[in-house]
C-alpha cells in the first residue's frame, strides 16, 4: 500500500472522524471513576457513535486470520495492559490508570486517538509517567513536518522517552489513517533501520503514538489474543493524536 497525500477537503473529512472521536473521548474521560467498568465505558461509547450516525472502526476487526474480530467499540487498557484491553465486567479502582483507545467511521473517513487517564488519585510515579508520555506526544508532533523524515518524529519520542528512564514500546507504532484505519506510513516511536523512513510531505496524515512503558520495554500478549501488557507487569501509559503535514505548522485534527 503506498501514502496517500489528502487535499483539503479530504483532510475536513478525517477532521470530522476525528471530532467525533474527542467529543466521544471527552465523555468516556469525563466517566472514568472508582466502580466504573470498562464494559459500562465500551457501552457508553456505542451509544455516542449511534447518536452521530457513526460506526465503530474497532469492533469486528482482525489484523490477521485466527484473531478473534475485537469486541468493543473502545480499547479499555488497564496498568500494565498497553494496548488492545477488552472491555467487560472490570470495574475500575481508585489509584488505577486506564487508556481509552477509540476510533470512529464518519463518512467513509476513519478517526483513532488515545489517551490515559488516571482513576481518582495515582500514585505520584504514575503520575509522571502520563506527563512523560503525553510531552512525548507533543515532541513527536512537533517534528511533524514537510521536509522532515517519519524518524524525526520517532527519535524525538524516543531520546526524550528514554532519557527520562521509560521504555518505548517496539511491537505497536503509529500509523497513516484516512479511507482505512491504519495506512502508510508506519510511524514508530523508536528508530529502526528496518522501517521505511519516508519524507514527510503536505497532504500525509498520520497517528502518533508513544506508548511508553515505567520499567522495561518488552510486551506480551494475553490468552485473548488480543490484551498487550507490559512483560514485568509495571504500568504503561498511551497518548494518541492524530495530525495533518501542511507546508508549515503540523494540523492537529484530534483537537475538540
Ligand atoms: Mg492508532
Ligand atoms: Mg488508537
Amino acid at each position: 500500500m503506498a501514502i496517500s497525500y489528502r487535499g483539503k477537503t479530504e483532510i475536513a473529512g478525517i477532521q470530522r472522524a476525528s471530532q467525533a472521536v474527542m467529543e466521544i473521548l471527552e465523555l468516556l474521560r469525563a466517566a472514568v471513576r472508582p466502580g466504573v467498568t470498562t464494559g459500562a465505558l465500551d457501552a457508553l461509547a456505542a451509544h455516542e457513535l449511534t447518536v452521530r450516525g457513526a460506526i465503530s472502526n474497532f469492533k469486528g476487526y482482525s489484523p490477521r486470520p485466527g484473531v478473534p474480530p475485537f469486541p468493543g467499540v473502545i480499547c479499555a487498557s488497564v496498568n500494565e495492559e498497553i494496548v488492545h484491553g477488552i472491555p467487560g465486567k472490570r470495574a475500575l479502582r481508585e489509584g488505577d490508570i486506564i487508556t481509552l483507545d477509540f476510533g470512529a467511521i464518519v463518512d467513509g473517513w476513519h478517526g483513532d486517538s488515545a489517551l490515559t487517564v488516571p482513576v481518582g488519585t495515582v500514585a505520584p510515579e504514575v503520575a509522571r509517567l502520563l506527563a512523560v508520555t503525553r510531552e512525548a506526544l507533543r515532541r513527536g508532533i512537533a517534528q511533524a513536518r514537510a521536509g522532515n523524515r517519519v524518524f524525526d518524529i520517532s527519535r524525538a519520542i524516543q531520546t526524550y522517552v528514554e532519557g527520562e528512564g521509560y521504555g518505548v514500546v517496539r511491537e505497536y507504532t503509529g500509523h497513516g489513517i484516512g479511507r482505512a484505519l491504519h495506512e502508510e506510513p508506519t510511524v514508530p516511536n523508536y528508530v529502526d533501520p528496518r522501517i521505511a523512513n519516508p519524507l514527510l510531505r503536505p497532504g500525509m496524515v498520520i497517528c502518533v503514538e508513544p506508548m511508553v512503558t515505567a520499567g522495561g520495554a518488552a510486551t506480551r500478549e494475553l490468552r485473548d489474543h488480543w490484551t498487550v501488557v507490559t512483560a514485568d507487569g509495571r504500568p504503561a501509559a498511551h497518548f494518541e493524536q492524530t495530525v495533518a503535514i501542511t507546508s508549515d505548522a503540523p494540523e492537529l485534527l484530534t483537537t475538540l
